[in-house]
């Protein structure tokens, strides 16, 4: 360890290291556990804390050295004012020996270490050593070692810490207690800010507090370095705008709009939200994976698959507006363009084009078989009917079952499975054959004409089937239209025709398409 010597101005991480159990944030089961094994009189002789770094593995190692070798203990809490905790803190006991074995891992230190360990403590009741970076000692440190970690004197009390188990040999593996520390969640991390923010005399805002957290990703260490730069930065007032600058990230709520106006199918606003950050500076790589993460953090809510993102009003609201289908969809589409992003010549235009095809999250895999279609053949994409637009079901009429589980849903499935939750078959066997589109807060299920007494079933539930529409796609209205017209890809290609933002999806990605017969009215409309 260092000395302050004169230096007057301490690093946060440093002033702020726990220095109780109960102050080490967001490890509550490691704490615990070693709480328990030394009130039970069962500690074990060598441990391993492993674990990201920053999250609080070699404090615990510290405060289970104080623990055992307090004057009032072993105890659960150290009292940290005896003179065996007071020399723990500053790194000066004599029987508590800390080495960093990514620096330190030459011949000579080993000797000292083998001398070291063959003594009894000098004063205290355990010769505790602390190897951190563990998986750093090279193989014949190792060896040298084995075999007081092996077998050690019940003196003696192991603590390693690594950053990367999976190279730690099984041999040192196999004789230790493993204790996993978690990334820290976000929402404490903020919190931990907040209260040290004003325990030091200086103003965070909450919004910076939260994005330090989240940019920090699960250190504590991290976390209050950043906040040391922030503070050398912009001095004693720290708020959202300086976070932005500093750490060269977007601010969540621009990236949260960015993402509603995608859920919305809102290119227009989304386009200029995104010049604007492209404008100030930000990067497009970065911000697209800005984007992708708060998609992920959107879905694993809503998944209910990720028990440490805590959403805050504004997220929560937005998580609610898609199902889980659509948000896996949406987040699928990032995934795709991802590298796009990352390699494309011109990255602003790549990131603009692959944003614009998330806000068509809905209809893009249709625009895809359109162009693919188009592409092919050159020829006119126009609606007579003659391509099967529908789900491939295999027979008509209510009463089925096969299919129910088949795969992953698409949104005449969804619906299907819905109403035949709610015991209406016939319908759900309607809803099946039907083409479900989902644009500007509407849904549309078209059906063929040879296929209208069905859409009569539908209408006949049309209560119902808004209902679901608006819990599934949060839209607010459904329509049932017949007609052998293909509504839907004319609708499409009406759209695609009208959109500047997928012609020039079209020119960067390629693609082709001859023409574009929107309906039967005559009227044509071409674009190459
Ligand atoms: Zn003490």
């Amino acid at each position: 360890m260092g000395y302050d010597g004169a230096v007057s101005y301490q690093v946060l991480a440093r002033s702020w290291r726990p220095q109780r159990f109960a102050d080490l944030i967001g490890q509550e089961a490691v704490v615990r556990t070693l709480q328990n094994a030394i009130t039970s009189g069962r500690l074990g002789q060598a441990y391993l804390f492993s674990g990201l770094r920053g999250v609080g593995k070699t404090t615990a190692a510290r405060l289970l050295a104080k623990a055992v070798n307090c004057a009032e203990g072993p105890t659960p809490e150290p009292c940290g004012t005896c003179v065996s905790c007071r020399e723990i803190t500053d790194g000066v006991s004599l029987d508590v020996t800390e080495i960093d074995a990514a620096t330190r891992t030459g011949v000579n230190e080993i000797r000292d270490l083998q001398e070291v360990v063959r003594y009894r403590p000098t004063r205290d009741r355990y010769r505790v050593v602390i190897v951190d970076e563990v998986h750093m000692l090279s193989a014949s440190a190792f060896n040298a070692l084995l075999k007081s970690i092996e077998e050690p004197p019940e003196y003696l009390l192991w603590i390693f810490a690594t950053t990367e188990r999976h190279k730690v040999p099984a041999t040192v593996l196999s004789r230790c207690q493993e204790l996993e520390f978690r990334p820290v969640s976000t929402a404490l991390i903020a919190e931990r800010l907040l209260e040290i923010a004003g325990e030091e005399g200086f103003e965070l805002a909450p919004e910076a507090a939260a994005m330090i957290a989240r940019a920090s990703g699960g250190s504590v260490r991290d976390a209050l370095s950043l906040t040391d730069q922030l503070r050398a930065f912009s001095g004693d007032t720290i708020g959202p705008d300086a976070v932005a600058e500093v750490l060269g990230v977007p601010r969540r709520e621009r990236i949260l709009a960015l993402i509603s106006s995608i859920v919305e199918g809102d290119a227009g606003t989304l386009l200029s939200a995104l010049r604007e950050e492209l404008r100030e500076g930000h990067d497009p790589t970065v911000l697209w994976e800005a984007l992708g993460r708060e998609l992920r953090t959107l879905t694993l809510t809503v998944a209910g698959a990720d028990p440490s993102s805590e959403l805050d009003g504004e997220a929560a609201a937005l998580a609610g507006r898609l199902s889980l289908d659509a948000w896996t969809r949406v987040l699928g589409l990032w995934l795709d363009h991802e590298p796009v992003v990352r390699t494309a010549a011109h990255r602003d235009l790549a990131l603009e084009v692959a944003a614009l095809r998330l806000s068509r999250w809905p209809t893009v895999r249709r625009v895809e078989a359109l162009l693919r279609e188009a592409g092919g053949t050159g020829g006119a994409v126009g609606g007579d009917g003659s391509r099967k637009t529908g789900p491939a079901a295999s027979s008509a009429g209510g009463g089925r079952t096969a299919s129910r589980s088949a795969g992953p849903a698409g949104p005449a499935e969804a619906l299907a499975d819905a109403l035949w939750n709610k015991g209406l078959r016939q319908a759900a066997g309607a809803a099946r054959e039907a083409t479900v589109e989902i644009a500007g807060g509407l849904a549309t299920l078209s059906l063929p004409a040879e296929r209208a007494p069905l859409a009569r079933i539908l209408e006949q539930r049309l209560d119902t089937i808004r209902e679901i529409a608006s819990e599934l796609w949060h839209v607010t209205g459904v329509d049932v239209v017949v007609g052998s017209a293909g509504t839907v890809e004319d609708s499409l290609a009406d759209e695609v025709a009208r959109d500047p933002g997928v012609a020039t999806a079209l020119e960067v990605l390629g693609g082709n398409i001859a023409a574009v017969k929107p309906d039967g009215n005559g009227e044509a409309s071409g674009w190459n």
